[in-house]
């Protein structure tokens, strides 16, 4: 079982009296995807959350296939209390493809939308079974013909359970930082996760994903972001912004 991470927030100074929310007029000024601005971020949200990891407890592949699919519309730690029950009945992928939907969905109700989770983790044991001989493939391609995953499942499994950088995992935090430091500006998870890939070095693709989350789970949340605490806050010109120290 792994622990979850503990997040390191990086504390800048405190608030000077007269600081005011900026205007956001000054993201015109700069060039947001300067590859130097890109590395300067990437240097500091590496420095602020140096053991930035997936929240999700699991034991293997399957374990967080499954638990990711869990997780959509649901915070990780409820699914971390559910999956120990879970996985203690049904332990492989062979015993959940035999499980029936009600058994699946009594253990995974509080989860929320379990009708529909049960149908696709059953779904994907099925195919699991059938096509890859109880294993996860190790393909996006292949990922995505699963029940319940999409692009965002695919990354998660692919590089924190086989260290491959298919994609960058773009989830709700992900996609609203990537806003506000206009990384991007679009509100599709594809579009987004290709922006990001764009402009995000492969080999920091799987390391930022887990350092965004964080981020967005500690300071840059979604409402009233805390931009007094936040290491980047000197390259972020958003309009959501709380404070600056300019
Ligand atoms: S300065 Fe504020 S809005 Fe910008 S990234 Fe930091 S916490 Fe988020």
């Amino acid at each position: 079982m792994k622990a979850a991470a503990a997040p390191v927030t990086k504390k800048l100074a405190p608030k000077k009296s007269g600081q005011k929310k900026p205007s956001p007029k000054k993201a015109t000024t700069k060039n947001p995807l300067a590859p130097e601005r890109i590395a300067e971020i990437l240097r500091r949200l590496e420095a602020a959350y140096p053991n930035a990891e997936c929240a999700l407890h699991h034991r293997n592949a399957w374990e967080l296939l499954v638990a990711t699919i869990l997780s959509a519309q649901c915070t990780d730690v409820r699914v971390n209390m559910v999956t120990p029950e879970l996985f203690r009945k049904f332990p492989t992928p062979k015993a959940m493809a035999e499980a029936s939907l009600p058994a699946l969905e009594e253990e995974i109700r509080s989860t929320g939308f379990y009708h529909n989770k049960a149908k696709s983790i059953s779904g994907a044991a099925k195919q699991l079974v059938g096509r890859f001989g109880g294993k996860v493939p190790k393909t996006m391609a292949e990922l995505l013909t699963l029940p319940g995953v999409a692009r965002k499942t695919g990354n998660v499994v692919l590089g924190v359970a086989f260290g491959l950088a298919e994609g960058v995992v773009v989830d709700t935090h992900v996609l609203r930082i990537s806003n506000r430091l206009d990384l991007t500006h679009s509100t599709d998870p594809k579009k987004v996760e290709q922006d990001l890939m764009g402009i995000i070095p492969r080999d920091h693709w799987i390391q930022f994903s887990h350092e965004m989350i964080h981020h967005g789970r500690q300071v840059c949340v979604a409402r009233k972001p805390r931009c007094m605490d936040c290491p980047v806050e000197t390259l972020c010109y958003s309009a959501d912004k709380t404070w600056s120290r300019d």
